[in-house]
């Protein structure tokens, strides 16, 4: 039979770069053809030529309650009849916000934009109106969206693709970001005594799930937000992977159980918040949030912001997610999965590292649980592209990139597990 996936790449590749519209999806890290998907319900997706797989990708992390789930498709079919895109303000806007501001207690106001990018470039933008400073500390490793500032030692795709910077990105756009090491406390200190004065902000993912999945350290993020206190620069968390998903007040909820003061400046959502649709947002303290336009000068705008079908779409998916329950089965599933997969790696000799959060996991073969980039960036990549082509012919589809992690929904079956680790089983035997 003709392999439609490779046929539609072809075409693809005539029109468009690679043949695809993120680069992330291309296999040219692990080599090979990508699959095209043609639906997709519950766990599984489905390719070109009908085969399933069980998805452990969920666009990224944006499908957190399942593909297709029925109550998602009821509201935005709803929505669809009532016309697509206004370009006025719409009450699903104010329900979606009170919904995020209920569960996210720092955030006082918030605004809806199409993507995590568009929230991370005009978050930083408002950092830098609200302090009127110039400087944004990053992490090595922390993904942020392509914005330019930002496109350095990013993880992720840049790390797949081997390129720390990418081309196009003028020095005068990145003079201002300095970039340091996640998790080195020494390191963050020495440069807020020697530029305090002028840094914005300091934007992390606060469990970096762009670099695999590397947690920082709570000490880490305390100091992160002494020094900013202490300076009067901004900390942002970019929670637009692990909001939502590793608990439903993101990230921020489950190191304030070990640090009860933690409030970060400023919030930045995306993926679950939509539920598949583009829609992202950024939100946080009133007295910072008032500096948007049009009650402030930081300009920020969008034709299609808070677009009546994402919100639908989105605000459906975060009710699923608020039954109670969801949290303790979705650690449940990412605990059966990771547990299972280190206990093969015990009985073949493999040194399996995890680790996960909510429903969102981890997985090194590595002696040591990373807790930086470089860290990371040891593990094999030649063996991960075996694995990885392994498990797809057995219908298993995780990321193409050992720089990524893991996505769990609630949809996810017991057995689909016992699935997965059966074909990791006869993946590590070959390894
Ligand atoms: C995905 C991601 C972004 C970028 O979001 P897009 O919607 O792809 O623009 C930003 N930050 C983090 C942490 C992400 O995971």
């Amino acid at each position: 039979m003709m392999d439609q996936n490779l046929t539609l790449m072809q075409e693809a590749c005539k029109v468009l770069p690679g043949g695809v519209n993120s680069p992330v999806r291309s296999f040219q890290a692990v080599g090979g053809n990508p699959i095209f998907i043609n639906r997709a319900q519950g766990a599984y997706i489905w390719d070109a030529n009908n085969t399933p797989y069980i998805d452990y990708i969920g666009s990224w992390g944006a499908m957190l309650a399942g593909h297709a789930h029925p109550k998602v498709v009821t509201a935005v079919k709803q929505a669809i009849d009532l016309g697509f895109s206004y370009g006025t303000p719409t009450e699903r806007e104010t329900l979606l916000a009170q919904k995020v501001l209920r569960h996210f207690p720092s955030i006082d106001l918030i605004r809806l934009v199409n993507s995590g990018t568009e929230a991370v470039m005009s978050a930083l933008r408002l950092a830098r109106g609200y302090t009127k400073r110039a400087l944004i500390v990053k992490f090595e490793g922390c993904y942020h969206g392509h914005t330019d500032a930002l496109l350095i030692k990013g993880g992720s795709g840049l790390a797949t693709f081997g390129a720390p910077n990418s081309a196009g990105v003028s020095m005068d756009t990145i003079k201002d970001t300095i970039v340091l090491e996640y998790n080195n406390i020494p390191q963050l200190e020495e440069t807020f005594a020697q530029r305090g004065q002028n840094i914005a902000c300091v934007i992390l993912e606060p469990i970096a799930g762009n670099m695999n999945f590397v947690r920082a350290h709570s000490e880490f993020i305390e100091v992160c937000q002494k020094l900013c206190t202490e300076f009067q620069s901004l900390l942002i968390f970019d929670e637009v992977m692990t909001g939502f998903r590793v608990a439903m007040g993101g990230a921020q909820e489950i190191y304030q159980q070990k640090i009860p003061s933690l409030k970060p400046d400023l919030t930045l959502l995306g993926k679950v918040i939509g539920g598949g649709m583009p829609l992202a947002a950024f939100g946080g303290k009133k007295s910072i949030m008032q500096h948007l336009a049009p009650l402030g000068a930081v300009y920020q705008a969008g034709t299609l912001s808070g677009n009546p079908i994402a919100t639908a779409c989105g605000l459906a998916t975060l009710e699923i997610l608020e039954q109670p329950g969801v949290y303790a089965h979705l650690a449940n599933l990412s605990k059966k999965l990771t547990e299972g997969l280190c206990q093969l790696g015990k009985i073949k000799g493999l040194p399996v590292q995890v680790d996960y959060e909510g429903g969102m996991f981890g997985f090194f073969l590595l002696d040591a649980l990373p807790t930086t980039y470089q860290e990371v960036a040891h593990s094999n990549s030649k063996i991960f592209s075996k694995l990885f082509h392994s498990l797809l012919k057995q219908g298993i589809y995780i990321a193409p990139s050992m720089y990524e992690c893991g996505f769990i929904s609630i949809q996810h079956s017991e057995s689909d597990l016992d699935k997965t680790l059966a074909a990791f089983e006869t993946t590590f035997n070959l390894l």
